[in-house]
């Protein structure tokens, strides 16, 4: 059974037609085929390099790869942001590698220098290794360039050897804000020496994440300003609106962008698909939709039956394993064990050989169809599928098109399919193909104004290296105001005109970047004692207070108790036939309102303010059939987050307008706000677990009926003023959503929310339809970009703190 490369509208057909699945298939986009453009490098890109490149297989650079070498030689900051498979290390490694010859040549020098940040250690080790294919292919020069990578697995033996010799460091944000950064003085020579830095998939540092690497970076820069380098930087994107900002955001510098893609690409046709609803019932009775996981499991089998060479991306590892199980048993049923025996999963933490041998497997057709999660997506090269099943929305159109790129050999075509989930953000995109195919990817928000992210990075500066005048503007215009909050907090020291880190413990060790706040809790198993793996602060009394179903790595654990003073919660591995769910009570008040617009006679806002949230109780509910079996209280104290978020409001006429009902009122602006989180991803590079919302019937702070809907890290991470900016899409699209399920009374693809505090209760869809039309229609069309918006850019949010009518109601 050979893999066959048809072309993919018929290999569409197939998987449709001949089981009668037409109607499942909401759109199809057809993408026409583009051919390569190619350059010449740029004079400056050594011959040695030239030559190793032509070896390797590439006879001419496309041209965008030329024209970021060209524009890094000439010493600008560039952002290369193109498709999946455009060659972008290339169009980097082709001037970094040439500047760390050019210095080997003198006969005392260790030469220039590159530091390479990638988000995860596996995407730096597979660059590692390509390098060491480069070098391979060069007839020896390229041997006096010395990469080694540096991070949390370098031997200690080994570290001494890459901060004095190695002339290409290869490391994650994570090593270089508590490894590097810190230690500076021992890397000193390497620090003087250094000429490029790249920054690989940037487009992944957003939000809280994104906000802290911008203050790390800030802090390099800062330091080879200090050492007397002033390194370019390189960094590499998918493809993004506005990429320059976003690089200039992230690396306080200006930026060139690079967003030509000369690669050539094959035909695409891509599908979106939304699975049937069943004859099951769900939460309130509502109608339950087949699984999107269900339904891929079938769609890789028929691939793989086609002899489609197929990878199916899912979110989760426990999705990703259960779709290769499922697929496998059809696989078994239809064709026998040695084909079921052609598709595999895969997830994170593989070992490198494990992935080598996916690869190599992939690429002879001995394997024809995968499911992996998004770890895939990232460092392993598998392109020159046929066929690629998107399991749910991935978050972003980013995200989307990386994936959908997998697919596609050079110059062959793809088939690309969306499978929504039950979500509304999923089921408005199936329905409105025009916001995935006519829409530019969005740019990546982050904040890195934050002062809950700034001031202890301003922290760990000090501790670097005294904080004086100068400094003031390179960490942004909040500084000035948070060096004397600082000092009188007794966190700095200020002599003379500079400021200093006295505390005996290291600063940069109370810095999460990846955007916990707080102690995490950890999660111990009772009996052994192991350390299974932790879980934010912000969301511990949500996901292990006692009694809690808690999953980890596709194992059940019930928690036994959940232990504040010590932040541990004990666990023993269970099989209950139940799930939890916790509920809350959430209050919101606003500290200020600093952005406001009158839409007609509602009101948009955006500010600060205060969410203070109690977990009260949680339910047990049976699985499969979502019946509650009981609800048990708890006793957690309340916890309050300060945070920005964006806010509407109605007024009493509107709502008479509207026809709705006092008593329908707080299911209307519930079941409104629950779709308006749901939505918000569209439009800021957020997840739905990001943020958080609050619906009040009578706001004391507004006096009016109130949606609020905030960004779950302290301080904010930019979602929410996007949302403001964008509040008219954003509102019209949430109106589409709800208006496009045809549930009747409210489903997990429109209004219900599976991280709701209130259990779903009391949800309207025709209240908040009304409501939400009322609101759009005073405010102007909807769907229409707003003008009067003030345009400037700008966790623990569980709808997540959505309470249907506040506290009380
Ligand atoms: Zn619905
Ligand atoms: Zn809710």
């Amino acid at each position: 059974m050979k893999p066959r490369p048809d072309p993919p509208a018929t290999v569409l057909d197939r998987l449709t037609g001949a089981r009668g699945r037409q109607d499942r298939l909401t759109h199809t986009e057809h993408l026409p085929a583009r051919a390569a453009r190619y350059a010449i490098w740029p004079p400056g890109v050594r011959p040695e390099i030239v030559a190793a490149v032509e070896k390797s297989g590439i006879a001419q650079p496309w041209t965008h790869q030329a024209e970021a070498s060209s524009l890094a030689i000439h010493g600008q900051n560039v952002v290369i942001a193109t498709g999946t498979a455009s060659g972008k290390s290339l169009a980097y490694l082709a001037p970094v590698l040439s500047a760390l010859l050019d210095g080997t040549e003198a006969p005392n020098g260790r030469g220039a220098t590159c530091l390479y940040l990638s988000p995860t250690k596996a995407l730096a080790a597979d660059q590692l290794r390509r390098m060491g294919e480069l070098r391979a292919a060069g007839d020896g020069s390229l041997d006096r360039i010395r990469p080694a990578a540096y991070d949390g697995d370098t031997p200690f033996q080994e570290r001494e050897w890459v901060r004095q010799y190695a002339s290409l460091v290869l490391t994650n944000p994570d090593m270089l804000h508590r490894g590097i950064l810190p230690a500076h003085a021992r890397w000193a020579s390497f620090l003087r020496a250094l000429r490029y830095v790249v920054i690989d998939e940037c487009h992944t540092y957003r939000g809280v994440f994104g906000s802290h690497v911008a203050q790390v970076l800030r802090r390099l820069r800062r330091l080879c300003a200090r050492y007397g380098s002033e390194p370019v930087f390189l960094l590499a994107s998918a493809t993004s609106a506005e990429p320059g900002l976003s690089a200039r955001r992230l690396t306080g510098l200006p930026v060139t962008e690079v967003t030509d893609d000369g690669s050539p690409r094959g035909e695409t046709v891509f599908a979106l698909w939304e699975p049937p609803l069943t004859e099951l019932h769900g939460e309130l009775g509502a109608p339950v939709r087949r699984s999107a996981t269900a339904e891929a499991a079938d769609l890789l089998a028929d691939l793989v039956l086609d002899r489609t060479r197929t990878v199916a991306f899912v979110r989760s590892r426990r999705g990703a394993e259960l779709i290769s199980v499922i697929a496998q048993e059809h696989l078994a049923e239809a064709a026998g064990h040695a084909v079921a025996r052609r598709v595999a999963a895969y997830r994170g933490g593989y070992l490198p050989e494990e992935r080598r041998a996916l690869e190599r497997a992939l690429h002879s057709g001995q394997l024809l169809g995968l499911a992996a999660t998004s770890a895939l997506e990232l460092g392993v090269d598998v392109a020159g599928l046929d066929a690629v099943l998107i399991v749910g929305y991935p978050g972003t159109r980013a995200s989307l098109w990386q994936q959908a790129g997998r697919a596609g050999r050079s110059g062959q075509g793809a088939l690309a399919v969306l499978i929504a989930r039950d979500d509304p953000l999923d089921t408005y995109l199936v329905h409105h193909p025009e916001s995935l195919f006519r829409q530019p990817v969005e740019s990546t928000v982050l904040d890195p104004d934050n002062p809950h992210v700034l001031a202890p990075h301003l922290c760990a500066a000090a501790a670097e290296l005294p904080l004086g005048e100068t400094d003031l503007e390179l960490f942004g215009p909040s500084t000035p105001l948070l060096l004397p909050q600082l000092e009188r907090r007794g966190m700095l020291r200020k002599r003379g005109s500079s400021y200093f880190w006295t505390r005996r413990e290291r600063a940069a060790d109370a810095i999460d970047i990846r955007g916990g706040s707080g102690t995490p809790v950890r999660v111990v198993e009772a009996d052994t004692g192991r350390l299974l793996g932790t879980v934010d602060a912000g969301s511990a009394h949500t996901s292990v207070h006692t009694g809690a179903v808690h999953l980890h790595q596709g194992r059940t654990y019930l928690v036994q108790e959940l232990d504040l003073e010590e932040a541990v919660a004990l666990v023993v591995e269970a099989d209950p036939s139940y799930s939890t769910v916790a509920r809350d009570t959430t209050a919101i008040s606003v500290l200020s309102t600093d952005h406001e617009v009158a839409w007609g006679r509602g009101r948009l806002c955006f500010g600060s303010v205060e969410v203070t949230n109690q977990v009260v109780s949680f339910l047990r509910r049976r699985l499969i059939t979502g019946e509650v079996l009981g609800e048990t209280k708890l006793d957690l104290p309340p916890r309050t987050l300060r945070t920005r978020a964006v806010w509407w409001c109605v007024t009493d006429e509107q709502l008479d307008d509207a026809a709705v009902l006092p008593e329908e009122l707080p299911g209307a602006a519930h079941a409104a706000e629950h779709a308006s989180i749901g939505l918000l991803p569209l439009f800021a590079t957020c997840d739905r677990w990001d943020i958080g919302g609050v619906s009040v019937p009578l706001h004391p702070d507004t006096g009016l009926p109130t949606v609020f809907v905030y960004d779950g890290h302290p301080g904010g991470a930019g979602f929410a003023e996007r949302g403001f900016q964008r509040a008219r899409e954003w509102l019209g699209a949430t109106l589409a959503a709800i208006r496009a399920c045809e549930c009747e009374r409210g489903c997990p693809s429109c209004i219900q929310s599976p991280k709701c505090g209130n259990g779903n209760d009391p949800l309207d869809k025709p209240g908040a339809v009304r409501l939400l039309r009322q609101l759009l229609t005073d405010g102007g069309e909807p769907g229409v970009p707003g003008t009067d918006i003030e345009a400037e850019p700008g966790g623990q949010g569980r709808e997540a703190g959505s309470t249907g009518a506040g506290p009380s109601a």
